[in-house]
């Protein structure tokens, strides 16, 4: 499947929620699903009675979306799931959120996960002090993760050292003072965004 290129927002009104795809102006009175929450195109406002496949697989995209994942990964983390012991939806929902790219967004690095999976890949930061530049990585407890000493001084995170940390999810750490993180534990299901129903993709691709 081809990489997605056209407007983010889109995104958020086909799936009839908001996904945050697009940092700070998300928080915004700016944000296009505040102004007009219908599917896009000519038959947007049309009220549509969904079928339950379809509702499964509005919920799949949906999710793909906020991960910023494309299908065939996407199919993978399902199926690394489902080889795992416990509950296959958790289970796909923890590993997602173990990606690198999610993290360094969870520590507070990065409006969106679009934007901190650019500074992944443009290799600002350091695993357990190796340059890493790999935004699918899978965090494990006990992993630092750290800007790279050579950037702490460029403007982006001059600014994150003076920002307070907010929402830090439990399962990990982060000090802006000296822009380094830590994973003590891996993330449960309270701990993920509550909005996606996981049993629906689980049963869409168990069919
Ligand atoms: Fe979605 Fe609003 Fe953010 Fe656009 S601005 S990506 S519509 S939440």
């Amino acid at each position: 499947m081809a990489k997605y290129t056209d407007s983010k927002c889109r995104l958020c009104r086909r799936e009839g929620a908001k996904l945050f795809l697009k940092g700070d102006r998300c928080y915004k009175a700016s944000c296009a699903f505040e102004k007009r929450p219908v599917a896009p195109g000519q038959h947007g406002m049309d009220r549509k009675k969904i079928s339950e496949y379809g509702l499964q697989l509005r919920e799949k995209q949906k999710c793909k979306r906020i991960y910023g994942v494309l299908e065939g990964q996407f199919r993978k983390y399902y199926e690394k799931a489902d080889r795992m012991k416990g509950i296959t939806g958790e289970n796909m929902l923890s590993l997602l959120e173990r990606r690198l790219d999610n993290v360094i967004y969870r520590m507070g690095i990065g409006s969106s996960r679009a934007e901190a999976r650019q500074l992944v890949t443009h290799a600002h930061f350091t695993v357990n002090g190796k340059p890493c530049n790999i935004a699918s990585l899978m965090v494990k407890v006990g992993d630092e993760i750290a800007v790279k000493e050579t950037k702490k001084d460029n403007k982006y995170f001059a600014e994150i050292k003076t920002m307070k940390v907010g929402n830090m999810p439990k399962w990990l750490e982060f000090d802006p003072e000296t822009l380094k993180g830590k994973v003590i534990a891996l993330p449960t299901r309270e701990d993920i965004d509550s909005q996606i129903k996981e049993n629906l993709i689980v049963e869409l691709y168990s069919k």
